[in-house]
């Protein structure tokens, strides 16, 4: 049996415990490309045969994924998103951004997203859907919702593999550097209670208590990642504060789509745990991706993602 572990009741938390494991948010990508069965996805994310059937088992179970067998093809199914992954839009944008903006990949930066709507190339932004402002993390206060109460989660939810997310082969994997940083849930988890404004180690260990080795693990890996700047405050002994940098504080509106698709998605029925308040406006924040061209709100289904050609390394 797996150890539980009792934290404040959060739909980033309960969101993260579902599909915030690195192979999981890759075959969720990659089945948004159009990569559908089981050879292709285990061509394009480079995992081992077990892990890749472990996650789709997975998904499936928590209606993430749809297999689907054609009358062709009984032998070979495949793997299609569901209203809820489909869902998973917002956060997709908003992860595309983060990466733009502090990573240069070739195979990112080909991708131009056209607005059928307006028939515009934009840049998503996240949006404050009463007064249209872009939310920043500096203007929001977290308040307990109707559902603030504890939650009980597993220790250990999947089977782990050591591999590094960076190494994957596939071209496609736009979201690659964010899933290295967030497809380890206790990481995320980190991320997510420093916007809440928690600085120290101890601050941090009372409301995630795993063990003292791994948070020192994870508040380290997030220093050379250049999300937490490293400030002393204590020189014998030496202790820090964890400041989120700016490249940490932009990841901000890819977790408010997060709390909002765990709002939507796997609540436990008592309601959102926490209320966000939008300081700019004083109203309760509900965000929305919009687009920067025409200000329009931006949906799956009307964006038209093209690839342009990836210029060839010169050497
Ligand atoms: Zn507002
Ligand atoms: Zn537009």
């Amino acid at each position: 049996m797996s150890k539980l572990m009792e934290t404040r009741a959060s739909s980033i938390n309960r969101a993260l415990d579902q599909i915030g494991d690195k192979w999981s948010l890759l075959i969720i990508g990659d089945v948004m490309w159009g990569i559908k069965t089981f050879g292709e996805l285990l061509a394009a994310t480079g995992m081992s045969r077990g892990v890749l059937s472990d996650r789709l088992k997975w998904l499936e179970s928590i209606d993430c994924l749809q297999k689907r067998y054609t009358d062709e093809n009984r032998r070979r199914p495949t793997y299609h998103l569901t209203r809820k992954t489909i869902d998973l839009y917002d956060t997709a944008m908003m992860s595309l951004n983060w990466e733009r903006r502090f990573y240069s990949e070739p195979e990112m930066d080909a991708i131009q997203l056209v607005h059928k709507d307006c028939g515009n190339i934009f840049t998503p932004k996240m949006a404050c859907r009463h007064c249209g402002r872009d939310v920043l993390a500096a203007d929001v206060e977290f308040h307990d919702g109707p559902g603030a109460t504890r939650d009980l989660r597993k220790m250990k939810v999947r089977r782990r593999s050591s591999k590094s997310i960076r190494d994957i082969p596939s071209g496609r994997a736009q979201y690659k550097n964010l899933i290295h940083l967030i497809g380890d849930r206790w990481t995320a988890n980190v991320i997510a209670l420093a916007f809440h404004g928690l600085k120290r180690f101890e601050e941090f260990h009372r409301e995630l208590p795993i063990a003292t080795n791994v948070l020192s693990d994870r508040l380290k890996f997030l220093t050379q990642e250049g999300v937490f700047l490293a400030v002393p405050y204590c020189e014998r002994p030496l202790r820090f504060n964890y400041a989120l940098s700016e490249k940490g504080l932009a990841l901000f509106p890819f977790f408010l789509a997060l709390l909002q698709w765990g709002d939507t998605w796997c609540g436990d029925g008592s309601g959102p745990p926490m209320m966000l308040i939008h300081t700019t406006c004083g109203e309760p924040l509900h965000g929305e991706v919009r687009c920067d061209a025409c200000d329009g709100r931006i949906l799956a289904y009307r964006v038209h993602q093209e690839l342009l050609p990836i210029p060839a390394e010169t050497s």
